[in-house]
């Protein structure tokens, strides 16, 4: 099994899940009880959340976790409107754009169902913002303005510095999803939310992270015992909280190994393919860890369920179950054949030059065969 699906998940790091298992197998107590060992979990909590506030590397804020990204980015956008509603405030508008993750533009839509002047803007062909496109767009009336730093699909980076001055110059806020970028570049400074996973950075599912600025915090969204300074109820899990922590210390140290590595195994990985592939989005402002590529002919399902041994996908794990073609790609202006056939390959850490490019020279293999018999 080669498994070329690291936008989708990541495995699980040898030394987290070393630091995680006392917390599975022996430390069950409450981190909120009072009793010695609910301390010694609450402890271990705030060393980990630290850890995660470190590898994030934004001032002046911190971190509430939360059960996924899906939930920090839900609560960001809920949470920031209603705040901004119980204080009566006139502005009601979000804008954000038409390749982010399905966590962002579903929960843009219900809140629109719900009276918010929702924009989502369109992105260029190579899958970037056009500033002055958001420069004409921002107004008085704009709440919040929320872009990824790093696609999911395409790899494709956003300017999250420029974008946030830009907002803040309108006296908007900035809500940025920075799941695919956490542990695999620098976090770019300037949002004032900032949602995280750990599963995307070699830890355990189930856990992610809401990173806010001291004074943007959102309106709380899952009430309850209070937990989370009031702001997440829930009892936290030590063991994920733990493992998210270790994760994420792993990540800043690595970071710059793992990019390097990165970057060979994207150079191998295109030589490897050879010709008539077409690179999906900005090869230039990219993650090099997401190769999405399209070929003339290709029919991607096809092939994903020709090479059952290599795991790799359509773009996202969402739009390859549902089997329609990405709002991504769409968003990019690849009609819908064009869309069919691309493929998302995505490497990182723990693959080796090898499997990857024995990969490769599979895939190409297959596509060319599929070609023959098409014709
Ligand atoms: N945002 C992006 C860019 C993602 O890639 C994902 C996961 O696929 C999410 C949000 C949601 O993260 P989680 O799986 O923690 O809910």
């Amino acid at each position: 099994m080669i498994y070329l699906d690291y936008q989708a998940s990541t495995p699980v790091a040898p030394e987290v899940a070393k630091a995680m298992l006392p917390w599975i197998e022996e430390k069950f107590a409450n981190p909120h009880s009072p009793s010695r060992w609910g301390s010694e979990a609450e402890a271990a909590i705030e060393v980990a959340r630290k850890r995660v506030e470190e590898a994030i590397g934004l001032k002046g804020g911190s971190v509430a976790f939360t059960g996924s990204a899906t939930e920090a980015l839900n609560w960001a956008l809920k949470g920031t409107v209603e705040k901004a509603a119980e204080k009566g405030g006139k502005r009601n508008r979000i804008i954000t754009l038409a390749s982010e993750h399905a966590a962002v533009l579903d929960t843009c839509e219900w809140l629109a169902g719900r009276g918010i002047d929702l924009t989502v803007l369109p992105v260029q062909p190579d899958g970037r913002l056009d500033l002055e496109l958001l420069e004409r767009e921002l107004d008085k009336r704009v709440l919040l303005v929320v872009v990824m730093q790093v696609n999911n699909e395409i790899g494709v980076t956003q300017p999250i510095s420029e974008i946030a001055k830009m907002a803040h110059g309108s006296g908007a806020l900035m809500l940025c999803d920075a799941v695919q970028a956490l542990g695999r570049m620098e976090i770019c400074a300037g949002p004032d939310l900032l949602a995280v996973s750990a599963h995307k950075i070699h830890g355990p599912k189930g856990i992610g992270a809401l990173w806010m600025r001291k004074g943007d915090e959102p309106a709380p969204f899952i009430h309850g015992g209070g937990q989370e300074r009031g702001l997440r109820s829930g009892t936290l899990s030590p063991a994920l909280c733990v493992g998210f922590g270790a994760a994420a210390r792993l990540a800043d140290e690595r970071q710059t190994r793992d990019y390097d590595h990165v970057q060979k195994l994207w150079k191998a990985a295109v030589d490897a393919l050879g010709p008539g592939w077409t690179i999906n989005g900005s090869t230039g402002h990219r993650y090099h860890g997401n190769l999405n590529i399209r070929r003339k002919g290709l029919d991607g399902a096809r092939l994903i369920a020709d090479l059952r041994d290599i795991a790799f996908s359509l773009g996202s794990a969402c739009a390859s179950g549902s089997g329609r073609p990405s709002h991504v790609l769409r968003a990019l202006g690849l009609d819908y054949r064009e869309s069919r056939s691309s493929v998302r390959l995505g490497f990182g850490r723990y693959t080796t030059q090898k499997e990857l490019v024995d990969a490769c020279h599979r895939l190409a293999a297959h596509a060319k065969a599929q070609e023959k018999l098409d014709a």
